[in-house]
């Protein structure tokens, strides 16, 4: 007998599909899934893998020249079932990767996963977080300033892992303690004493919380699902329903019927709303029976979440995109919530889309899939509207309590009736009386240093990184112009390089500059800020969060992150202070996000109170401004889907982008110019296919981009075109260009 293996490595070399000979006595135990360890090379050190493939004949067994190694050990209790290997390679084919880069998202977390759970449980660790950002790290590695091969390994893994005990650490890099302190003085990472908390919910004393009496509309979706699961039916369900609404009611209620049945649930979160209150809620109804898995854990606590699910302690998972892959035996339902939010969608390999992956293990498992949205994406809308998910409208919300009162704020006649503010003169009053009245407020701006560009107002320059044609943006803490892509930083210009005015001016609206407006405006307010610069691990989005709550604070600044999550009483007013910075990103999805984001962020407003909202903008005509207004999603529905058809965008078809990038540009362009050749030799008139171009930013970290969009409905046979174009032995000599095929991709970018 012989077993195909894939080793469990990162080695390029070692990523392809290897053939063993199945020692005598192991061909009863093995099976598909098994974890093995097998001798590679002439070295003397076994690697380990799982076997994907058993079979009686092996074609390369045939070839005299070659003798085939036998598998060495084998250990089947650290084994994957077959249906992991199955939905391995069927990633791997889809999203055009490696198999192992899919067995990996199904392994307990953390490679030394053993050790870390036997380890003595400390009470206080040396905590290890990045101080600098990701891009500049990356910039540092590249350039040589890092050389170490130690310190390289210990800051890709922590860039990969958010910050991790030093005892974690240890185990998982193979580095020693003292290595730390060098990193440290280095100016990499900080450490700080944290409490451990191997257990992220033993400290907790929750209320046991009764399920609610449905009301009308609840109980009809709930029946209809709930129908779904007793009879073991593969199904698909939407509940559209505004927050408030009762949707996570009617999950909880769901859940209690699977348990009933014996089954298990996986609940999917975007990351950012996984917040300890969403957790409480399913905590406080089923206790110890939850596991939560996310990236802000660590790997030992992710390790022994992980552990209590695959021994069947925990029958309900809730995480954020990788929990999918939960070690469940026995699924009765799977709840994705907030569906149309991006996070879903992986974009590093392998580039899987969670609800395409929760589709097809609900069908395995034969359960209802559910998905729940205030504003659902506009594909499964369509979906629900073609019939092929049956939805639920919730119209009512559970608590009585009144939508926020929304007004758009036209910004040109501002500007017009010389108000130079980031803030009009409407919101600087509404804020007045706010702080007047002791409520607080929320002013969000729609991206982190959103232009905050140097241009000079004489001749137009721009100041721009070297390495990636992109804008620098000010940071005034050091007062430095930075590339948020490289991390290549210089001091501010004062005099325009190209025409030496002096003109040049800082454009835009960053959250540090909004915080000093405010300051200025308002002395006697307190301000807190939340966006990238200031959410590290030591100050979570969390924790500044619950600062701005329990400190009651007057006025909360942020980006997108302030958007999910918190219930906020005592905020009655949302002011966005400009709404179009995603209207006019080069993404067919932009008008959708902004639509989605205005409606989420007047949400904020007033949960108990009657709340305001105010919208400032410059396209106070754009439908998904005045369709945000009136809060109506079906008007915004109707008007965006017109549009996406008219242009052939998705839902009336699926989005390819073939990326290429290198540092020779001649080699992409051979490179692009092949792969478009090859696909439209072959490709039939369902297939829409664009020359290759520049991306939309054409260089990051001195490397070139371009790229190829195709639009049609991904089959098969189109899988089998792309495979056939991209797999090429000419391709295969140019080292230098890497390919990505990303299927209705997250950004166009
Ligand atoms: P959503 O998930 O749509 O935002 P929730 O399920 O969180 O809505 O409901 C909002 C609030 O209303 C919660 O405090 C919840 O406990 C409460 N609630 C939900 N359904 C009912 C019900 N049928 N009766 C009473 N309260 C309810
Ligand atoms: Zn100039
Ligand atoms: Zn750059």
């Amino acid at each position: 007998m012989y077993a195909e293996v894939i080793i469990n490595s990162n080695a390029k070399a070692l990523n392809r599909i290897f053939d063993y000979v199945v020692p005598r006595d192991m061909e009863n135990t093995i099976k598909v899934g098994a974890r093995v360890f097998v001798p590679f090379g002439r070295g003397k050190k076994l690697e380990d893998g799982f076997v994907i493939n058993l079979k009686e004949e092996s074609e390369i067994a045939k070839n005299e020249d070659i003798t085939l190694k036998e598998i060495a050990k084998i250990e089947i209790e650290e084994s994957l079932t077959e249906n992991n290997i199955t939905l391995a390679k069927l990633m791997a084919r889809k999203y055009f990767c490696n198999i192992s880069d899919c067995i990996k998202l199904m392994l307990p977390p953390g490679t030394g996963g053993k050790e870390l759970a036997n380890r003595a449980k400390e009470k206080v660790g040396n905590f290890v977080f990045l101080k600098k950002d990701i891009d500049e790290i990356n910039f540092d590695i590249e350039n040589g300033k890092i050389k170490s091969d130690k310190h390289i390994r210990v800051l890709r893994f922590l860039t990969e892992n958010d910050g991790m005990y030093i005892s974690d650490l240890e185990i998982l890099t193979d580095v020693n303690r003292s290595v730390f302190k060098t990193i440290e003085k280095n100016g990499y990472i900080e450490i700080i004493e944290k409490q451990i908390e191997r257990n992220p919910f033993v400290h907790k004393n929750i209320e046991k919380d009764e399920p609610k009496v449905l009301n009308e509309e609840q109980k009809r979706c709930f029946d209809s699902i709930s129908f779904c699961v007793e009879n073991n039916e593969f199904s698909k369900h939407l509940i559209y329903g505004i927050t408030g609404s009762g949707k996570t009611e009617i999950y909880l209620q769901l859940i209690q019927k699977v348990l009933e049945q014996g089954k298990e649930a996986i609940v999917l979160v975007p990351e950012i709303s996984l917040t300890p209150q969403m957790v409480d809620r399913f905590l406080a109804r089923f206790g110890d029976t939850v596991a939560v898995l996310h990236s802000k854990l660590s790997i030992g606590e992710r390790y022994d979440e992980w552990q209590k699910i695959a021994k069947g302690e925990a029958k309900i998972v809730i995480g954020a995109r990788s929990a999918i892959f939960a070690p469940l035996k026995n699924i009765g339902i799977i709840i994705i919530d907030e569906e149309h939010d991006i996070s879903y969608k992986s974009d590093s390999t392998p580039r899987y889309n969670a609800k395409d992956l929760a589709k097809y293990i609900a069908e395995k498992n034969n359960c209802p899939l559910v998905f729940g949205s205030a504003t659902p994406d506009i594909v499964t809308m369509k979906q629900a509207k073609d019939q092929e998910i049956q939805i639920y409208t919730l119209t009512k919300r559970a608590t009585n309590t009144k939508l926020p009162d929304v007004e758009i704020v036209d910004l040109r006649n501002e500007l017009a009736a010389g108000n130079r503010s980031m803030l009009s003169f409407k919101l600087q009053n509404e804020i007045e009386k706010n702080l007047k009245n002791k409520k607080q407020t929320i002013l969000f701006l729609n991206r982190r240093g959103y232009s905050t560009f140097v241009m000079c107002r004489e001749c137009g320059y721009v100041a721009k990184c070297k390495n990636c044609n992109i804008s620098l943006t000010y940071h005034s803490s050091g007062n430095r112009l930075k590339c948020h892509y490289c991390g290549f930083e210089m001091s501010v210009v004062k005099e325009c390089p190209e025409c030496n005015s002096k003109k040049v001016k800082y454009f835009g609206t960053g959250t540090q500059k909004l915080e000093e407006e405010i300051q200025k405006l308002y002395p006697q307010a307190s301000t807190i800020r939340m966006d990238i610069d200031t959410v590290s691990k030591k100050n979570s989005h969390e924790e500044i969060l619950n600062t701005f709550k329990n400190e009651n604070i007057d006025i909360l600044i942020g980006t997108q992150m302030v958007v999910k999550g918190h219930h906020f009483p005592n905020v009655t007013l949302v002011g966005v202070i400009t709404a179009d910075g995603s209207l006019n990103l080069e993404d067919y999805r932009a008008v959708e996000r902004t639509f989605q984001t205005l409606v989420q962020v007047s949400g904020r407003a007033g949960r108990e109170e009657n709340g305001k909202v105010i919208i400032q903008t410059y396209n106070p005509d754009h439908y998904a401004i005045i369709d945000s207004q009136k809060q109506d999603y079906d008007l915004f529905y109707n008007q965006e889907v017109n549009l996406r058809k008219m242009l052939n965008y998705p839902p009336f078809c699926d989005i390819i982008l073939i990326k290429f990038s290198g540092k020779n540009l001649t080699e992409i362009q051979k490179i692009s110019e092949l792969v478009y050749k090859k696909i439209n030799s072959v490709k039939n008139d369902n297939i829409q296919i664009y020359k290759p171009v520049p991306s939309p930013i054409d260089k990051i970290k001195n490397k070139y981009r371009w790229r190829i969009i195709m639009k049609c409905k991904v089959t098969s046979k189109v899988l089998d075109i792309i495979n056939f174009a991209i797999e090429d032995e000419r391709i295969k000599k140019c080292k230098d260009t890497s390919i990505v095929v990303d299927i209705n991709p997250s950004t166009m970018n």
